[in-house]
């Protein structure tokens, strides 16, 4: 048992609900080894910054929270700072150059040893110069046990199956701090999923940078049907939400699948990145915008509701006008529920970091606009099909009057919201009959709810600015 004094430890999570979830797991490992998580706490024995390093201003937020720690440790605030996660692999010992002062540099991987980290680090003498950098190539270490502590509402959960990537997008540093591909042993995610609705989780999102290969470096074969099927007889789970898809391997098996998990959402994340055949060609991505279509055609066949969301890239290196018109028509015939961009980021260490034919951040921002208004459109009539008819939502709050929540066409922090009047409570799920619809957000009122005279739907707020959904 550590000494009292050095026992509290307060995490700083940046970054995507990966991040999230091995914090979590982080703080689960850490409890389990006596120490008390508790992040309001105004003196801390240890500080865990668990860092983004996927884009450059991520770089710059994680190394903002880097100083910020080392400052809370030279006024005696913390005894003592760890950096984590995917930046401190991204750039090792030069991380410790930037945002000097920590105790301790570890890569990822390591969530299932943090108790080992943290006396470690409480062993090490207090002196800048004798901080120490552990970052070697990434192997995930997954905790023996599904310990995690959950910060989340406890109705919805993360579910990480998977780290790491086997592909080789040109423009994607995640590969190279993340590592290849690497499966959590089946039993050991249908462990964590009866835990996770054992502590009251009804929906899992389970997530990867690709959840179709999941398995095949366990089994020698995609696995992602076998898990889903299993998934699907976990008592408690309510609903199984899928993060994220890549195009060449949602299969037929994988779409019959979830077309008969009855738990499993009729949701499809699928990053395609562009539509264009050459644009893809130089981002060493599968397929064109043809190909996508005929993919959506057999989605939709099989799953009527499915609501399909995907992320471009604009401004990628050597996009012409044409290429971009092409993600555009491509936009207006495939109807997709949500679409979010980025604008092309020239990442140091990635192949497109030289490519000829570098776009300038105008363009890329009037390219930008132009497809956002474009999905603003379609979004805006794809939800207003659903008006007057009934959707399943997943309470998560209620404001002013309003309950707040989440149909299967709305992963958290990601898509929009369901607000709603009636009769509900938080955590549960309702059916609610769609009255109004905006590009992001549906209105309605709960079955059996009749509204009082006079008593219109107001909505709590408008669609937001044009941004990344
Ligand atoms: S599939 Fe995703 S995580 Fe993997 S290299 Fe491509 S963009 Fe990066």
């Amino acid at each position: 048992m550590p000494p009292e004094s050095s026992s509290k430890i307060k995490i700083v999570t940046l970054g995507c609900a990966k991040n999230e979830v091995d914090s979590e797991e982080i703080a689960g490992v850490l409890s389990g080894a006596g120490f008390e998580v508790d992040g309001r706490s105004k003196k801390t024995g240890v500080t865990i910054i668990n860092t983004c390093g996927f884009l450059e201003a991520a770089k710059e937020e994680s190394i903002r929270a880097i100083k910020d720690a080392v400052r809370e440790k030279r006024a005696g605030r913390t005894e003592k700072v760890i950096v984590a996660g995917c930046l401190a692999q991204r750039l090792g010992s030069e991380l410790a150059e930037l945002a000097p002062g920590a105790d301790l540099y570890v890569g990822v991987g390591q969530m299932g040893r943090f108790d080992e980290i943290v006396r470690e680090s409480q062993g090490a003498p207090k002196m800048d110069r004798d901080q120490k950098i552990q970052v070697s190539a990434p192997h995930h270490r997954w905790a023996d046990v599904p310990t995690r502590a959950r910060t989340g509402r406890p109705w919805s959960a993360y579910l990480k199956v998977s780290e790491g990537c086997d592909h080789k997008c040109t423009f994607c540093t995640i590969p190279s701090f993340r590592g290849g591909h690497q499966s959590k042993p089946l039993e050991r995610v249908l462990e964590e999923a009866r835990h996770l609705a054992r502590t009251g989780a009804k929906e899992l999102n389970l997530i990867a940078q690709d959840v179709t290969q999941y398995g095949y470096d366990l089994y020698k074969e995609f696995t992602l049907p076998r898990l889903l099927r299993e998934l699907n007889k976990v008592d408690g789970i309510e609903w199984i939400r899928l993060l994220y898809f890549y195009p060449n391997r949602l299969t037929d098996e994988v779409i019959e699948t979830m077309a008969t998990c009855e738990k499993v959402l009729p949701y499809i994340d699928i990053p395609l990145q562009h539509a264009h055949p050459d644009t893809l060609r130089r981002m060493r991505r599968p397929w064109e915008g043809e190909r996508y279509m005929k993919l959506f055609e057999k989605v939709r066949a099989a799953m009527p509701d499915c609501s399909i969301r995907t992320t471009f890239i604009v401004g990628f290196p050597g996009e012409t006008d044409e290429e971009f018109k092409y993600m555009i028509d491509f936009m207006k015939e495939s109807r997709l529920d949500r679409v979010g961009a980025f604008l092309f980021s020239r990442e140091p260490g990635t192949p497109s970091h030289d490519m000829d034919g570098q776009v300038s951040m105008k363009v890329k921002q009037e390219r930008y606009d132009k497809l956002m208004r474009t999905q603003q459109k379609i979004s805006l009539e794809m939800n207003q099909a659903w008006i007057g008819k009934r959707l399943n939502v997943l309470v998560d709050d209620k404001q002013d009057g309003w309950f707040i929540g989440r149909s299967h066409r709305d992963a958290p922090e990601i898509d929009g919201m369901v607000f709603f009047q009636g009769e509900a409570e938080i955590g549960q799920i309702v059916p609610v009959e769609i009255t109004k619809a905006e590009p992001y957000d549906l209105y309605g009122q709960s079955e059996g709810y009749v509204p009082k005279p006079g008593r219109r739907l107001v909505p709590l707020r408008q669609a937001g600015p044009i941004a990344p959904q």
